[in-house]
């Protein structure tokens, strides 16, 4: 009876395996789920999605699950924020994979980064032994909506080299998706404009693109250099500017320890505002837009405390 029952199951398997993937779909990884959301609005229903990193997880920092592994083996294409936001987790996989489409330079190998418009890059040279996490350039691009419709005109390009016959869907598709990202846009933009050029704390250089879009003005890290937990010393130089510029918000990644910040909001009469960088970072934040209208809404409640 047992062994009639693991036979079932057995076969059972077998057929789920046969029939996962979908005729003629492609295969799409990306190495987060910001970029999974944009691949779904490009490739609809051609394409299978799925992403690496958790949009809850420090993206700088993802466990290699061997789970992975087996799904880039499957992979037509591979996207990737780049900038080394991937560079302690990905190449190993990519490797280990064995599959050449998706490996630096295979034609199933997509580097956002290429096509967006990037901040902070660095005028000197900076290793990573000094601890800065973004040595190329600031790979939180994707907090600024206008990267995101690049992201997406790059997915139709390349969605449209892997499978030609259905170039005109994903494009029709775009134009879908950029209409609503400028519908959306003027909806952002008029719920920050009366919060125009306030100045604001982030804990990680997380919010240059997101800032520089809704007129916010980042002027110091709970992190020393990114990448670096908070220190006493810079904690207190923390606390010292806000309290002489008369800032109130902390902004801080749902990653990070609240510690830091919660002193920091203690000591100036400030708030700690859990952003999410990332779509999934919570359950209800779904797809690109989502991630916008919540952070925009926790946002300006917290302003309109601190007229
Ligand atoms: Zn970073």
């Amino acid at each position: 009876m047992k062994k009639l029952k693991t036979l079932q199951i057995l076969a059972g398997m077998l057929l789920a395996a046969i029939s996962a993937p979908a005729a003629g779909k492609l295969n799409v990884m990306t190495t987060t789920e910001d970029l999974a959301a944009i691949a779904r609005e490009i490739g609809g229903d051609k394409v299978t999605v799925d992403s690496i990193a958790k949009g809850y997880q420090d993206p700088h920092f993802v466990e290699a699950k061997p789970s992975f592994l087996l799904k880039l083996q499957k992979a037509d294409l591979l996207a990737v924020v780049g900038l080394q936001l991937e560079i302690g987790w990905l190449p190993p996989l990519q490797t280990q994979s064995r599959n050449a489409k998706i490996q630096v330079g295979g034609t199933g190998y997509l580097d956002m980064s290429q096509f967006c418009q990037i901040l902070e890059i660095p005028a000197g040279q900076v290793t990573r032994a000094m601890g800065d996490v973004h040595p190329l350039g600031n790979p939180h691009y994707w907090l600024d909506p206008e990267n995101g419709r690049r992201i997406a005109k790059a997915f139709v390009t390349k969605l449209s080299a892997l499978d030609s016959a259905d170039a005109a869907f994903f494009q029709q598709r775009y134009t879908d998706f950029d209409r609503r990202v400028t519908t959306a846009m003027k909806g952002w933009e008029a719920k920050m404009a009366p919060y125009k050029g306030r100045k604001v704390i982030t804990y990680h250089r997380s919010w240059p693109n997101f800032c520089e879009r809704f007129g916010l003005q980042v002027v110091d890290y709970v992190e020393p250099r990114p990448g670096i937990p908070p220190t006493p010393s810079h904690t207190l130089e923390v606390i010292n500017t806000m309290k002489r510029e008369g800032i109130h918000l902390i902004l801080v990644e749902p990653y990070f320890d609240l510690r830091a910040p919660n002193a920091i909001a203690q000591q100036t009469g400030g708030d700690v505002a859990v952003l999410l960088p990332s779509v999934g970072g919570k359950k209800e934040v779904t797809d690109y837009f989502k991630l916008f209208d919540y952070d925009i809404d926790l946002l300006v409640n917290l302003f309109q405390k601190h007229k």
